[in-house]
């Protein structure tokens, strides 16, 4: 059983209400668990296979949940670029191998199961692409409709291509992001649609559990987490699934949770490093990584107090070091992602730069989705394949060439 609670004034709400935000104050909410009655049976978790589903005591889903069997992700010890930067203990989660390619199904899967434990008959969100991806997915495996708004010209290519081809009515906004979020939020209220942007703190529950999977794959507490920033639901998440273990006697501290932004579109950068009591929306974002193309994140009093509360601390990178990070993961670790994900280990080795981060860390990065996501990215980047005849001759010179 939960309830969810305001995280500014505190009060609480009960479990089947449909609210995004405090009816008081108008913050967020997060769902609160009886974690002092709860009795978790580690090696029960450790028998399940490891996926969202593992944790389900901490989760609010108390149906057959809406599945694509999401999570499980693999933990790479990146050897090459750790050398490289020296830093040997430096590991990258890989959420780009989720049924949609990203973390957001995470998110999803607890937030179309809860979509329907609440007894709603559609869904909606506003997105940078991966979110309508993830929706789109898991409101067809649902047999629910999906709308989701993406501001125009700004989602890659696989993205769009994704929440088409699951059948979600698309929509796009001559507008960026923030304001398509707030549209689909007017939407929903008004007409009764349920939304899954990251404001929904189901969303969060699922995506809680990148962490939990961490801790068990390491075998132990990393140092710190570092993950790419735009709505900062994800960074908030991660830390509330660690201080449940905290609660619960699972874990006895928790790792410097460290966010990653884009120089173009960095407030919560910023309010971090000049103290500031909120973030200050930025205007108009810009910067290749698109999944955290956002002025006015979301969740940014959650993430504030994730970093604070953590020691933790947060940096921007540019576009240029995302792209050449983006590429290192691929040539030297064979781990392929879109360029928001590079972030969090472009912003590891700049940390590392700026003396933040010492050689004997151990550090978990999140990388967030899939290579194939945003495949235009990629080519600009890359030469050209070289076009040949047919024949042996010229397949020798055209070696010979490059
Ligand atoms: C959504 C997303 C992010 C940002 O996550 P937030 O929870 O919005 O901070 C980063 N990378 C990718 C690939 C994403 O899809
Ligand atoms: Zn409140």
């Amino acid at each position: 059983m939960y309830r969810l609670v305001c995280v500014e004034c505190g009060e609480s709400f009960p479990p089947d209400e449909i609210l995004y935000n405090c009816t008081r104050c108008g913050h967020l909410l997060a769902v609160e668990y009886d974690l002092a009655t709860l009795e978790i049976d580690r090696a029960a978790w450790d028998r399940r296979p490891l996926s969202v589903w593992r944790y389900r005591e901490i989760l609010p889903v108390s149906i057959p949940p809406v599945s694509l069997q999401e999570g499980g992700t693999p933990l790479y010890h990146l050897t090459r670029i750790g050398e490289d930067i020296g830093l040997p203990h430096l590991y990258a989660k890989h959420e780009g191998m989720n049924p949609t390619g990203s973390f957001k199904d995470r998110g999803m899967t607890v937030g179309v199961s809860m979509a329907m434990q609440l007894k709603k008959t559609s869904v909606a969100c506003a997105s940078t692409g991966n979110t309508s991806a993830s929706l789109a997915a898991y409101a067809a495996k649902a047999g629910i409709p999906a709308v989701v708004l993406l501001p125009a010209g700004k989602v890659a290519l696989g993205k769009v291509a994704q929440a088409l081809m699951h059948g979600a009515k698309v929509i796009s906004i001559r507008g960026n992001f923030d304001r398509a979020l707030e549209m689909v939020h007017d939407l929903c209220l008004s007409h009764g649609l349920y939304l899954l942007n990251s404001v929904n703190p189901f969303r969060l529950e699922g995506q809680k559990t990148i962490g939990l999977e961490a801790l068990d794959q390491l075998g132990g507490i990393p140092d710190r987490m570092v993950l790419p920033v735009g709505n900062a639901g994800n960074i908030s998440a991660v830390y509330k699934g660690f201080t449940e273990l905290v609660s619960l006697g699972l874990m006895d501290r928790i790792p410097m949770m460290t966010g990653i932004q884009a120089s173009g579109s960095s407030p919560v950068v910023r309010a971090v490093h000049e103290h500031l009591p909120e973030v200050i929306p930025e205007r108009d974002p810009e910067t290749v990584a698109t999944a955290i193309r956002i002025g006015a994140p979301v969740n940014a009093e959650k993430a504030l107090t994730a970093i604070r509360r953590t020691n933790g601390t947060a940096a921007s990178v540019t576009d240029q070091e995302i792209l050449a990070m983006q590429r290192d993961l691929a040539r030297k670790e064979g781990i392929g992602v879109e360029p928001a994900s590079a972030a969090s280990v472009a912003g590891v080795k700049k940390l590392l730069d700026m003396g933040v981060i010492d050689r004997d860390e151990r550090i978990v990065c999140v990388v967030t989705g899939h290579l194939l996501k945003d495949p235009e990215t990629v080519i600009r980047q890359c030469d050209p394949p070289l076009e040949i005849d047919a024949d042996l001759p010229s397949l020798l010179s055209a070696l010979q060439r490059s």
